[in-house]
């Protein structure tokens, strides 16, 4: 049972988190963990309603940018603990992650990466087409010209990772009200003064937007402008099968990723560039539409034939908040104190979540910006300073 409240908000406030998603809730948690009390997240709908209650649960640490590796990485190390140390069973299994690639101009930038993880200590190899069946036995390797593999990658139960870290902050005397819009946030003289909620105004000295989708809207209030985006993303989950396939497979020439679950479902999605980006209130809308189904099935057959005859069960769509180098955006506002962003988590914030908690609650209690959160300010892209990671998927 995850204690939860509709009540009054207080009137005072240590802290506020917009957003119970695994960033609100994680650093939330990690705040509670260095001792800071009369924490407050605000949730408008329930826990994990937004991206993170709708993504795949994917969690690698393929990519070409250090950051990205690092923050999987140390995420990679808290979800193999996280069962013990929130006191709740998240599924964290590490069967691996298989990239392919159907593109031998990849080949390098896949042999590059592998270098750049090695160099940080992450187990990944380069794979000859013959060796993927190695791991994935019934694998159609007839277009794919390479691959990579991390044994260490894997997947958990977004809804389990969000209740835990909230029964978690719980424990600790954090306050999570769901059913609760944060409608403003209040400044004088460049300084957050308070929230206003549609429950009441709770003043506050320090605000971290983790609104995810929203981030975006919610920081225009005050004037801070995020370069972010939204996309909507469809994903898919089919009927129950015995066991057969360990690692979440990724195309980087197709956008497919697709996994078997701790039920035995097949959950896969697939990016599509041609999808057309609303405008106003239109681009949060997630409905589910035919062409990802045809689109899904098709690319799951090229790579797993045998698939072809298990029926999709149910089908949804969530929405990426997307920033101009698909990195996230992390820290502060130079001329605002106490207001913080952790947004822009692209298609990869449930894997970078953990950590991006535990980096944020240091700068936020201690004024300390680390290398990574130094690196992923959002002043790099007024710096110029945007390293785009070559291989998003999804
Ligand atoms: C189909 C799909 C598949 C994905 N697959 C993966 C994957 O395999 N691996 C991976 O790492 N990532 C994946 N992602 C991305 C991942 O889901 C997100 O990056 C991550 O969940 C972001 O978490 P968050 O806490 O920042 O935001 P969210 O989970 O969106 O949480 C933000 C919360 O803020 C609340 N909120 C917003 N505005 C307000 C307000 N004004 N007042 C109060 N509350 C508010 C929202 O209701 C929401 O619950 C996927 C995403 C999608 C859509």
């Amino acid at each position: 049972m995850i204690p939860l409240t509709r009540e009054q908000v207080p009137a005072t406030a240590d802290v506020v988190l917009v957003g119970a998603g695994i960033n609100g809730l994680a650093t939330a948690y990690e705040l509670a963990q260095l001792g800071m009390k009369n924490i407050v997240v605000l949730e408008k709908t329930y826990i994990g309603s937004g991206s993170t209650g709708r993504c795949g649960g994917g969690i690698r640490q393929q990519w070409t940018t250090e950051e990205n590796i690092r923050l999987a990485q140390e995420s990679v190390r808290m979800y193999e603990n996280m069962s013990a140390e929130l006191g709740y069973q998240v599924f964290f299994r590490q069967g691996g992650y298989l990239m392919v690639t159907e593109n031998e101009n990849d080949l390098p930038a896949l042999r590059d990466a592998v270098a750049l993880q090695q160099r940080c200590d992450v187990p990944t190899d380069f794979l000859q087409p013959q060796e993927c069946l190695e791991i994935v036995p019934d694998l159609d390797i007839s277009r794919i010209k390479g691959a990579t593999f991390c044994p260490r990658d894997g997947t958990a139960y977004p809804f389990a990772v969000v209740w835990g870290y909230a029964r978690a902050c719980h424990r600790k005397g954090v306050k999570i009200y769901i059913g609760t819009t944060v409608t403003d946030l209040k400044t004088t003289e460049g300084r957050i003064t308070a929230v206003e909620t549609d429950r009441g105004t709770i003043q506050t000295p320090l605000v971290v937007n983790c609104a995810g989708p929203w981030a975006r809207s919610l920081a225009a209030g005050i004037g801070v402008e995020l370069p972010n985006r939204q996309e909507r993303h469809e994903i898919m989950v089919s009927e129950s099968l015995k066991p057969f396939l360990d690692p979440m497979v990724i195309s980087i020439s197709n956008g497919i990723y697709f996994s078997q679950s701790m039920r035995g479902e097949i959950v896969g999605g697939i990016g599509d560039s041609d999808e057309p980006r609303l405008p106003g209130p239109s681009r949060f809308k997630t409905h589910s539409g035919m062409r990802f189904a045809v689109r899904f099935a098709q690319a799951l057959l090229s790579y797993y034939p045998r698939a072809a005859e298990v029926r999709m069960m149910r089908q949804w769509a969530g929405m990426y908040d997307v920033t101009p180098d698909h990195r996230p955006i992390l820290g502060g506002v130079d001329g605002l104190d106490g207001y913080f962003h952790s947004c822009g988590f692209s298609g990869h914030g449930f894997m970078l979540g953990p950590m991006t908690g535990k980096r944020m609650a240091r700068f936020i209690t201690t004024g300390r910006r680390d290398e990574i959160i130094e690196s992923l300010s959002l002043e790099r892209f007024s710096r110029g300073d945007i390293q785009a990671d070559a291989f998003v998927v999804g």
